[in-house]
């Protein structure tokens, strides 16, 4: 039965992760955005703590948890940072996931250890300039010859996939066309030092600044014929599910992003006075605080219980796809009033609401926009 406490050992791994979004990584939240730099040192201490591998088994070099661990993991760190927390994210549900969902014994055994442990960051190339909502719409083309793969095309807005310590991306590519004469898809991991494979320069973004997001070229690339993830063909169903199961992940970003825009509400409204008093104390700004604790409150059941439907094998797609788009719109909310609250403040680089408000847009963007999971959720009511 869907229990709603934390048991011991999530609550162990919670209060780990707030302690160390808290003391490591808040303290240079800022720098990193207004710099626009990757946290390399943040991102390794990450590695060493274990949290890249929180959902995979114990053998790949993982921790041997859940998909709600890492939700877990993942609203500690969007709380104080978002860049950071999408970091994770991706490395996790979109980087190492397909490998351990898909890959080949041989292609887990290399990947996993190394993507567990943090020494190498994981990536997802499914967005094209012209293929995003529409993401069957790929136009990367990757042919076999004399044993391996020659991709050709470009990939768009690819988290990870640009560090020092960006290990393989996978990507979807069309490997030919199938008998009903729709293109075949299948995923490829490209090694990143693959010849013909080139990264553009960081994209400059309105939040998610110190994220790596960057554009991915292929020009004849050169891979091994045996980087094909799983079975030629299978590339579009792969990433149907591995998809679902980010909703979950993507959720958990946006809700602890609204949990760090309710802290700093809360903190900010005790400490500015005015008319003589707190500005907790007007009616209008505790109730606005009250809000955003319910809808805080309905986002994380949300999740809770599509993890929970994830972790217990159970069909969980409706309950994902719900939970992202409610809490993509709750983040939305949450930081408004946030904002709100900091009145004139709320706009100045000097608070963490103002880099959390730009941080926030992306959520009902990434991973599938509001109006595609409608669309999803939708059509699973068979509407
Ligand atoms: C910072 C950042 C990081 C990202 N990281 C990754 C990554 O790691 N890997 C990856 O593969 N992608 C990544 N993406 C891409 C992201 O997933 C896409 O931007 C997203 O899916 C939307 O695609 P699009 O930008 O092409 O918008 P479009 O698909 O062009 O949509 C434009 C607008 O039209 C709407 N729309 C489109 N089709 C419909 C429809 N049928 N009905 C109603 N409305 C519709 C959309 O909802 C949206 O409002 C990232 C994007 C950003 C900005």
């Amino acid at each position: 039965m869907l229990d709603t406490r934390l048991s011991e050992e999530q609550e162990h791994l919670r209060k780990t992760v707030e302690d160390f979004a808290r003391k490591v990584v808040a303290p240079v939240a800022a720098h990193h955005d207004s710099t626009a730099t990757f946290p390399y040192d943040v991102v390794r201490q990450m590695g060493e703590m274990g949290l890249f591998g929180l959902p995979f088994p114990e053998e790949y070099g993982g921790m041997g948890g859940d998909y709600f661990a890492l939700c877990l993991a993942i609203e500690e760190l969007a709380r104080v940072d978002q860049s950071v927390a999408i970091t994770l994210e991706a490395g996790c549900s979109l980087g190492a996931m397909p490998v351990y969902r898909f890959g080949t014994e041989a292609q887990k055994q290399h990947w996993l250890p190394l993507l567990c442990s943090g020494q190498a960051l994981g990536a997802f190339g499914l967005t094209e300039a012209g293929a995003g909502s529409d993401a069957a719409g790929t136009r990367t083309t990757a042919r076999l010859e004399d044993g391996q793969w020659i991709i050709n095309g470009s990939k768009a807005f690819i988290t990870n996939s640009g560090t020092d310590i960006s290990g393989g991306t996978t990507i979807t590519a069309v490997t030919g066309m199938r008998a009903d004469g729709k293109p075949e898809i299948s995923n490829l991991i490209v090694d990143q030092d693959a010849p013909g494979f080139t990264r553009s320069k960081k994209y400059k973004k309105m939040g998610w600044r110190a994220s790596d997001t960057r554009e991915l070229s292929f020009v004849d690339a050169k891979i091994p014929e045996g980087n094909l993830l799983g079975k030629r063909g299978e590339g579009f169903i792969q990433f149907l599910k591995i998809l679902d199961g980010g909703r979950i992940s993507v959720a958990a970003l946006s809700v602890g992003l609204a949990m760090g825009a309710y802290d700093e509400a809360v903190k900010y409204s005790k400490d500015r006075i005015a008319f003589g008093k707190p500005i907790s104390k007007f009616q209008a700004i505790s109730f606005k605080i009250v809000d955003m604790l319910c809808e805080i409150e309905h986002a994380k059941l949300m999740i809770l219980k599509a993890a929970w439907e994830k972790d217990q094998g159970r069909p969980f797609e409706m309950s994902a796809s719900l939970a992202k788009l409610y809490s993509a719109e709750v983040s939305r909310r949450v930081v408004n009033e946030a904002l709100q609250i900091h009145g004139g403040y709320g706009f100045m680089d000097e608070y963490p609401v103002s880099r959390m408000y730009r941080d926030q847009k992306i959520n009902e963007i990434g991973e599938g926009t509001n109006e595609v999971q409608r669309m999803v959720i939708a059509r699973m009511l068979g509407l």
